[in-house]
C-alpha cells in the first residue's frame, strides 16, 4: 500500500443545459445546440477529491468516456486540480446504456490497478439515472455510499461520510477501497485560475479505446452490444392537475353529495 491515497473521479461531459435545444422529433438532445461542459455534480467529485490532496496527499485521476471532444472536459479537470486524466473514447464504446458505460468505466479502473477511492456525481444533468456510480462499485466488487452531502473524517484507510437517503441522513464509515457518489451540498467546486488553465493545455491526456482494455474485459460488453437497454419513446409524461369542487349550503347534505361521488369513483362502498 503507498503512503499517498490515490483517488479516482469519473467525469460525464454533458451538454449546456442553459442552452441546449430538445428534438421533441426525435425525442433527443440536440447535442450541437450548446457547448459541452463538465456535469456539474462531478466539478463536486473533483473538488472533494482535491481538497482530500491538499489536506493530506493524494493522486487525482479523472476518467471520462465520451468523443474526443470530452479531452475539453478533462483538461479543465486537469485545471480545477487533478494530476492526471484518462479518456476512454472509441466507436465501440458508442450507444451505451447506463451497464455497458458502468463496466467500461470499471473496467478502465481495473487496467490502472491499486485504487483506494472512486468519487462520482449523484447523477448527471442529461441521462439523470444516478446508476453509474452504484454500478462501477458493482462491478468492482467494492463497498460505496450514494448521496453524500458531506465528507467529515478521512484517514488512510477510510472515510466517514454523511449520505442523505430520502428525509434520513446516515453517517457511515467506509473502508478502502470504496466509491461515494456526491450531491452538491458536499462542496463549493473552484473555478481554475488563468495560470491552472495554460497548465492544464500542456498536460497529456492518456486516451485508451477498446482495444487497450481488451485484456481485463470482454468486447462485446462496451457500447451497443454490451447494452441490455433500448429506448423506445421519449417523451414528457402528461401531467393531470388537481381538480377540486366548493360545496356550499347545508354541511349535511355536501357530506352526502361527497360520499356519493367518493363511492361513483369506487373510493368507497
Ligand atoms: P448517471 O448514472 O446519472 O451518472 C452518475 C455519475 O457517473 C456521474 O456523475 C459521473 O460521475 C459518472 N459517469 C456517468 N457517465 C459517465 C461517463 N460517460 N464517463 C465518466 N463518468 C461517467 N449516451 C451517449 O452519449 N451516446 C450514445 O450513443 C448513447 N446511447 C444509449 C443507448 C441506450 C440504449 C441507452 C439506454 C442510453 C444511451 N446513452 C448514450 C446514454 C448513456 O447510457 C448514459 O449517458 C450513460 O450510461 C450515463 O448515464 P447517466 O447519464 O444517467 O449517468
Amino acid at each position: 500500500m503507498s503512503d499517498t491515497l490515490s483517488i479516482i473521479v469519473l467525469i460525464k461531459q454533458v451538454p449546456d443545459i442553459e442552452k441546449v435545444r430538445f428534438d421533441f422529433e426525435t425525442g433527443r438532445l440536440d447535442r450541437s445546440s450548446a457547448e459541452a461542459v463538465i456535469n456539474p455534480f462531478d466539478l463536486n467529485a473533483l473538488e472533494a477529491a482535491v481538497q482530500i490532496k491538499e489536506r493530506m496527499g493524494a493522486t487525482v485521476t479523472a476518467i471520462s468516456m465520451g468523443p474526443k471532444t470530452a479531452e475539453n472536459s478533462l483538461r479543465d479537470a486537469i485545471a480545477r486540480g487533478a494530476d492526471r486524466a484518462i479518456l476512454l473514447t472509441d466507436t465501440r464504446f458508442a450507444g451505451a446504456d447506463t451497464l455497458a458505460t458502468s463496466y467500461t468505466l470499471a473496467s478502465a479502473i481495473k487496467k490502472l490497478g491499486v485504487f483506494d477511492l472512486v468519487i462520482c456525481g449523484e447523477k448527471t444533468i442529461d441521462g439523470d439515472t444516478a446508476q453509474v456510480g452504484p454500478e462501477v462499485a458493482e462491478f468492482l466488487g467494492i463497498p460505496h455510499v450514494a448521496y453524500v452531502e458531506e465528507i467529515q473524517e478521512i484517514n488512510r484507510d477510510s472515510i466517514l461520510v454523511k449520505s442523505k437517503m430520502g428525509k434520513n441522513y446516515y453517517l457511515i464509515e467506509l473502508g478502502f477501497p470504496g466509491l461515494i457518489t456526491v450531491t452538491k451540498d458536499v462542496n463549493n467546486p473552484r473555478l481554475p485560475t488563468f495560470r491552472d488553465k495554460i497548465r492544464s493545455r500542456k498536460t497529456e491526456i492518456t486516451v485508451w479505446n477498446a482495444e487497450s482494455l481488451s485484456k481485463i474485459a470482454e468486447i462485446d460488453r462496451f457500447g451497443i452490444s454490451g447494452s441490455p437497454t433500448s429506448v423506445v419513446k421519449v417523451y414528457a409524461p402528461h401531467s393531470e392537475s388537481r381538480k377540486g369542487q366548493i360545496f356550499h349550503g347545508d354541511v349535511e347534505d355536501a357530506a352526502e353529495r361527497i360520499v356519493d361521488i367518493l363511492k361513483e369513483l369506487n373510493v368507497t362502498r
